[in-house]
């Protein structure tokens, strides 16, 4: 039987761009991808890139003022908002422009529209028009929403912060998740007054105690007004803004209001249940360890399969797609040892078992201890510009009997750039005296990596 295409791709999105691109340019397959939006998908249009650019923004300030403390006459002035996002939208601009060239240039066809699913080998575009396919790869990713609550529609999630038509002097951002976090520290950057209201005991579940603690009281001392313990119970519109009123009783007044609780898999209205691809909880689509739903010529990956929810991990799960299908190199996508940094001021990097995970292992496999090797110091950089408050936490998780890192956590200026290099040495399975007989590089915050001599503590 022939098709109209070896491959259609729905989502142009980091991982249906990967896949499309390696499945035409490498696997020769004919491929097509649909794209509902503005192709890039979330990281390149609402996520990880302007984020970041919005990020360097708000650390400008905090530049300046050690500029002066190492003799530079140097001063702030006004941040001016409208400049700043006219510079990121012709940024965006010129980055969708290369997604879809090198599309193109791969011999990817482009279709600009929605398209959903008719059967297992037909696809359809919100014109009408449907194609055959022999294979379908599902690459929607997911949205950000505003939980039901009363007034909830006052409310903007993350989609809407690169577009504000003003920057509030009073912000709340509700959630205490990676991105909840970073949009906090974002807006105290640039002036913004900001208040973090968050349900939960303390921000950044699922990352190391100490190293979530570190973040949240390095927030604190910015003057982040972190609330936890407490929700939003509604949203009222008021004379100067939008009051909001705690689970506590307590009502607060803001000019904005930013949810950041979680995400949700676009998989609903794709036609997609009906012909048996399974669905979770979650709404994520449901797939193995090649990518393949149920159904077994529709694959998914990326955030719509809420596996690990990064860009890098779309990307290596669209790429092992294309050389299993289209290149005939079986691959799974790895989804052990995935390093990340969360971009607030300070940064953190993490990699491997946080030591409460590594207790947790103790406990359930019996007898094995884990030895925690932890530094905590004020970095040069910062303590010669009086900023004595600044600390950078280095911390290793080692399994006392292989001797082999498990984790590794870093609190500080470039810890998102510092774990990137730990990783490898830990996905490779080094051990501590690896570490240890590494030279250290001197003077630099990371050298205490190579440095840590006795475990603080054997959990
Ligand atoms: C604010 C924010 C910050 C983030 N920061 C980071 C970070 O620092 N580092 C990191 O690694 N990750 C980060 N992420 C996560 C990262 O953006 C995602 O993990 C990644 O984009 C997932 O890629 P994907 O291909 O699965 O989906 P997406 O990139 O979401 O792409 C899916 C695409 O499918 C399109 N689509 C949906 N339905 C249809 C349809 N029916 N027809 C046609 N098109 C459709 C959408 O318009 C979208 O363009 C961040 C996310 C957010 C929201």
């Amino acid at each position: 039987m022939t098709f109209d295409y070896d491959l259609f791709v729905i989502g142009g999105g980091s991982g249906g761009v990967r896949a499309a691109r390696i499945a035409s340019a490498e696997g020769g397959a004919k491929v097509a991808l649909a794209e509902e939006s503005r192709m890039g998908g979330t990281c390149v249009i609402r996520g990880c890139v302007p984020k970041k650019l919005m990020v360097f923004a708000s650390e400008m300030p905090e530049a300046v003022a050690d500029a002066r403390a190492y003799g530079w006459d140097a001063s702030v002035g006004a941040f001016d908002w409208g400049r700043f996002r006219g510079a990121l939208e012709r940024e965006l601009d010129r980055l969708e422009g290369a997604y879809r060239s090198t599309l193109l240039n791969a011999g990817v066809v482009i279709y600009d529209a929605r398209a959903v699913v008719v059967d297992p080998h037909r696809v359809r575009l919100a014109s009408g028009e449907e194609f055959s396919v022999k294979h379908i790869l599902v690459a929607t990713g997911g949205r950000p929403f505003v939980p039901e609550v009363p007034g909830g529609e006052l409310a903007v999630t993350s989609n809407e912060m690169f577009h504000l038509p003003a920057l509030p002097k009073r912000a709340l951002v509700v959630g205490g998740g990676y991105i909840a976090s970073e949009f906090a520290c974002i807006l105290r950057g640039l002036g913004v007054q900001v208040t973090m209201m968050y349900r939960g005991a303390s921000i950044l579940r699922g990352f190391d105690d100490e190293a979530r603690g570190m973040v949240a009281g390095a927030m604190v001392a910015r003057e982040i007004d972190i609330q936890c313990g407490v929700d939003v119970a509604r949203l009222e519109k008021a004379a100067g803004g939008i009051l909001a009123q705690g689970t506590d009783g307590r009502a607060q007044e803001f000019d904005l209001v930013m949810y950041a609780t979680g995400r949700k898999p676009n998989s609903g209205g794709m036609g997609l249940e009906a012909l048996g691809v399974g669905i979770g909880a979650r709404g994520q689509v449901l797939v193995d360890e090649w990518s393949q739903t149920a159904v077994p010529s529709i694959y998914a990956v990326g955030d719509v399969t809420d596996r690990i929810n990064l860009t890098p991990v779309a990307i290596r799960e669209g790429h092992a797609f294309a050389d299993t299908v289209f290149r005939g190199v079986p691959t799974k996508a790895d989804h052990e040892l995935v390093a990340s940094a969360v971009f607030t001021q300070p940064e953190l990097g993490s990699i491997g078992l946080s030591e409460q995970a590594a207790v947790g292992l103790n406990s359930a496999e019996g007898q094995r201890p884990i030895e925690i090797f932890s530094a905590n110091f004020r970095p040069m950089r910062s303590l010669f510009a009086g900023r004595t408050e600044a600390r950078v936490l280095m911390k290793l998780v080692v399994d006392q009997a292989s001797q082999r890192v498990l984790g590794c956590h870093i609190v500080g200026p470039g810890a998102g750039e510092m774990i990137q290099l730990a990783a490898i040495a830990i996905k490779m399975g080094a051990t501590k005296a690896d570490f240890d007989r590494t030279v250290a590089v001197h003077p630099t915050v990371s050298e205490e990596l190579v440095t840590m001599r006795k475990p603080v503590r054997v959990v």
